[in-house]
């Protein structure tokens, strides 16, 4: 008689099937088991060929080892563990399971061509390729979620572009020495792991790389990391159609290394391949002065006293022009469709994307017909000055494309050490020539802030990830659609409003549960025509700007409800009315993403109503008395008098 043992931490309730490893007589024994439960015992229905299992009825419970519970002897008749025989059956005590769910959260209704989830097959093993912020998630993610992540990084640290370097590393993405973050601490955290009170708003790369590694310790994920260890082929196993599996191929040291995993996880960023269009700037190779991508930008010193042309209007073009305004003799800054251009401190002094990321706003957006929210946009943007003054206006119409963030720009355009000009039509020997037929001559060197196109080099079969004009085909910007498994996911290839650390924690909890059969997908043609709107409707927002673009807040949303994840306000007000204001009008700051539903953290409501202590401490540094105002007085008396004025009214 073998007696196996359950390393599942709890087990399915009544009339739910149960997936589970088991060792038999101390032997690690990877096949897996469908129990049903009956009101005392455990029954088990197969043994664990694939197709056994799909052939279960029965919805399967998913598997969190959190730890070893209680022993507990159940009696099982047990089929299938090699020798047929009916086997007693140990397993750990089967507790009340911690999150009953009376059938598996849908991203859609299933239908038959449905790529067969990860449903059929148990993954266990996951590899995540890169340990920048989206790596890490991954791999804490898999953790929470009881899989086994092993997490190559081919550098040597963690942290991927928001760890500077003096000099561009091949494969990753490089930054320049002065970048701050655009989005503020309270809008970037991990959802878990809120930054110190201390931190400032915006937060410069160092310090922001300290978090990152801050977090990787908190959560234990540095051993799940193999460092040096390049991956260079992913490939699917020849029985794909039914396992799933990947083979990964890595190298470390100039070995070469395969090894099968049950999911992949793409976390290689997308700031790596710069985007340098020379073919678009006629007369290049004439040019004798100097030309980089803003990839190999790192300081301004070597621009001293040079007259520079940065190409394009983005974050980093901003960024560029205004640290080279203090050294260089004149920047010019060339943008062919103009840009919004806001700054990181908004209305009152406080982080711009705290007032304006909020559910109340997003709702308003989709409630308003789009002419008025349009219009709304529009006014918000030009508040504090009109763009067209300063040769900013975006000019395709599109009213919502993407913002820079930028404090400084304004000024520098106003003092003349930056002049904005329309695109470039040619450069010449020493000179350029810009659309309106202007030209500027003595140009000493031209960086080109042209973005980035995204790669996956180390897939053998490129059409997996799919890509048109720099736009990836994955359902929910994560999956491939046409899988025959749903076994890889690629994160953190999305850029929206919102923040790139919590967009990734949602991605990647919502790709485990996808692994896991938990979430299932639609069919591939439902996916197709997902993903064909979705851009359809990103063209209808954000205008044709090839930048990838989504709305934050409707996006996690999508997501954190296919998870059971999403915070129900209209709930919350009956239980917890204060919570419920503060979630629907207060800034969508990650915490709100695992306030409830699996992943749930048990510091999300404090953090809530903590965050704008947080975001005001590090600005008050000096203790100053309250703003006195004359307003409230004066709106008494005036409340006092208009009784008065009807009343001479009526008596003239
Ligand atoms: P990356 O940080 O690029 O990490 C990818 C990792 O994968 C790297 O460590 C790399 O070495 C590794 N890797 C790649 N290929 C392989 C391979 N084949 N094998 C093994 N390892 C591999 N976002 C914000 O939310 N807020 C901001 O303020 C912000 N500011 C930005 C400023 C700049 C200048 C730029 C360029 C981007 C900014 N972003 C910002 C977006 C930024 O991309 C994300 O914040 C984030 O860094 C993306 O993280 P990631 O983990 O997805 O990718």
């Amino acid at each position: 008689m073998c007696v196996p043992t359950c390393t599942a931490p709890w087990a399915a309730c009544l009339r739910m099937a149960h997936s589970a490893d088991f060792s038999l007589r101390g032997r690690r024994c990877s096949m897996h088991l469908m129990a049903k439960a009956t009101s005392s015992t455990w029954s088990c229905l197969s043994s664990s060929s694939p197709a056994h299992i799909s052939s279960n009825p029965y919805a399967r419970f998913q598997l969190s080892p959190r730890g070893r519970h209680q022993m507990k002897t159940h009696p099982l008749r047990f089929r299938g563990c090699g020798n047929e025989a009916l086997c007693s059956f140990k397993c750990l005590q089967m507790e009340t399971p911690r999150r009953r769910r009376s059938s598996p959260p849908t991203a859609s209704t299933p239908s038959s061509e449905a790529p067969q989830a990860a449903q059929d097959t148990m993954v266990r093993r996951v590899a995540v390729v890169g340990a920048g912020i989206s790596g890490l998630a991954a791999t804490k993610c898999c953790l929470e979620e009881g899989l086994e992540p092993t997490c190559f990084e081919q550098s040597e640290d963690i942290g991927g572009l928001w760890r500077y370097t003096e000099k561009p590393e091949e494969g990753r993405a490089s930054i320049y020495r002065t970048v701050f973050t655009n989005s503020c601490k309270e809008m970037m955290c991990y959802p878990d792991f809120p930054f110190p009170d201390d931190y400032p708003n915006y937060i410069h790369n160092a310090r922001l790389h300290k978090y990152i590694r801050d977090y990787a310790q908190h959560f234990d994920l540095l051993r799940h990391i193999r460092f040096k260890t390049t991956v260079t082929k992913i490939r699917k196993r020849p029985d794909f159609s039914a396992t799933g599996q990947w083979e990964v191929v890595t190298r470390s040291d100039g070995k070469e290394e395969a090894a099968v995993f049950d999911a992949v996880m793409v976390c290689t960023g997308h700031h790596v391949y710069p985007n340098l269009p020379l073919a678009h700037f006629p007369g290049i190779e004439k040019f004798k002065g100097c030309y980089l991508h803003s990839r190999d930008y790192k300081e301004p010193e070597k621009f001293r006293g040079k007259k520079v042309l940065v190409v394009g209007l983005g974050n980093s073009g901003c960024d560029i022009a205004v640290e080279l305004s203090t050294v260089a003799s004149q920047v010019y800054l060339s943008s062919r469709r103009g840009s919004w251009v806001m700054s990181r401190v908004w209305n009152f002094g406080y982080p711009w994307d705290m007032l304006l990321i909020t559910r109340f706003w997003t709702w308003l957006d989709n409630f308003l017909p789009k002419a008025v929210s349009d219009w709304l946009y529009v006014r918000s943007m030009n508040q504090q000055y009109k763009h067209e003054d300063f040769g900013l206006m975006p000019v395709d119409g599109s009213s919502r494309r993407e913002p820079v963030l930028n404090d400084d720009i304004l000024s520098r355009i106003t003092c003349g050490v930056v002049l904005i000009k329309p695109n470039v039509k040619e450069f010449r020997e020493t000179s350029v020539l810009f659309q309106d037929g202007t030209v500027q001559d003595d140009l000493d060197a031209v960086i080109f802030a042209t973005g980035y196109s995204h790669s996956f080099p180390f897939m053998e079969d490129e059409s997996i990830i799919e890509s048109k004009n720099n736009e990836a085909t994955l359902y929910k910007c994560i999956v491939p659609p046409k899988l025959e498994k749903p076994t890889m996911a690629v994160i953190g290839l999305v850029q929206s409003f919102g923040s790139a650390i919590p967009t990734a924690d949602v991605q990647c909890r919502w790709a485990v549960k996808v692994f896991q059969g938990l979430c299932t997908l639609p069919s591939v043609n439902e996916m197709l025509e997902d993903i064909e709107e979705k851009k359809r409707s990103k063209i209808r927002w954000f205008g044709t700007s090839n930048t990838l673009q989504t709305d934050y807040i409707t996006y996690m949303n999508e997501l954190t409800s296919a998870i059971g994840a999403k915070p129900n306000v209209l709930k919350l007000l009956l239980t917890d009315p204060l919570l419920a204001l503060k979630v629907f009008f207060g800034p969508c700051t990650p915490y709100q993403f695992r306030l409830t539903g699996p992943g749930k953290w048990s510091g999300a409501r404090k953090a809530i109503f903590t965050q704008w202590d947080r975001t005001l401490k590090p600005t008050r540094t000096r203790e100053a008395p309250p703003a006195t105002s004359t307003l409230p007085s004066l709106l008494v008396l005036g409340m006092l008098l208009i009784p008065l004025l009807l009343l001479l009214t009526v008596l003239y």
